[in-house]
């Protein structure tokens, strides 16, 4: 029977080593996010420590690297660790069966559109263990904030998460199309557009699909949202980094 989650891979983090783990989630029941619809998500943990208690304590290292966005950093990630809570407690309570051919074959008939990185950064697991399931579904949306350290190759399926004009223009020039999270008044460079869903709530990741790594479309921006203290946590940061 179809499980709504399964363990893709487990093994060393390419960041720092330590154990982690590749969940798939929503082959039954469909993420409940407005903005991304019926994606399926997947979820870079590490195996030892439960999400919030790791990134209150720095010890995300192995999924996040030096993401400036960590609770440990600047405190302004978009992601609501809840979920990955629940997820974790999931896999260690042993929920989640291992992802295997039988699923890959269903991926490919039906073609589901997948987040590659609902939370953590894909870089962390190799790309031989991603391309599998990317090829597979055909349709997929995805960022990094690691598009200075990572295997180049990722150019192809990643939009380099950047937050200043500078940073995008610095990425774009090493190869890569870029996400920028900017302020709400702020103006989009020449090279960019506004996020399609923010521009039109009815559309969504699963179907726009325009972040999904090289090609000649646009560059994309959308205006930072989510908690208020976590917006604030990002405007400081924005101001910080102008200074
Ligand atoms: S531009 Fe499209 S794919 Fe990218 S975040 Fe917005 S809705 Fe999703």
């Amino acid at each position: 029977m179809l499980q709504n989650g399964y363990v893709v891979w487990e093994g060393s983090s390419l960041i720092d080593g330590s154990p982690i783990v590749l969940i798939l989630t929503g082959f039954v029941n469909p993420t409940s996010n407005r903005k991304t619809g019926r994606q399926l998500q997947s979820w870079i943990l590490s195996q030892n420590y439960v999400p919030t208690y790791a990134a209150k304590h720095g010890l995300d290292n192995s999924i996040c690297g030096n993401c400036p966005l960590k609770l440990s950093k600047t405190g302004s990630c978009y992601v609501n660790l809840l979920t990955p809570n629940n997820i974790y407690r999931s896999y260690i309570a042993g929920n989640y069966p291992k992802f295997s051919e039988k699923e890959l074959a269903l991926l490919q008939h039906y073609r589901y559109p997948l987040r590659i990185g609902s939370y953590g950064d894909p870089t962390a697991v190799p790309l031989e263990v991603w391309e599998a399931i990317i090829l597979a579904s055909g349709k997929h949306t995805g960022y990094t904030h690691r598009y200075q350290n990572c295997d180049l190759r990722w150019q192809e399926y990643l939009m380099a998460s950047v937050e200043t004009e500078a940073d995008a223009k610095q990425a774009q020039n090493q190869g890569w199309r870029t996400f920028r999270i900017i302020t709400p008044d702020a103006p989009l460079s020449d090279n960019e557009i506004l996020c399609r869903h923010t521009e039109d709530d009815r559309i969504q990741c699963e179907t726009c699909l325009l972040c999904n790594g090289k090609s000649s479309k646009p560059n994309i921006a959308d205006k930072v949202h989510g908690l208020n203290w976590k917006v604030s946590n990002f405007l400081k940061y924005l101001e910080s980094k102008s200074n």
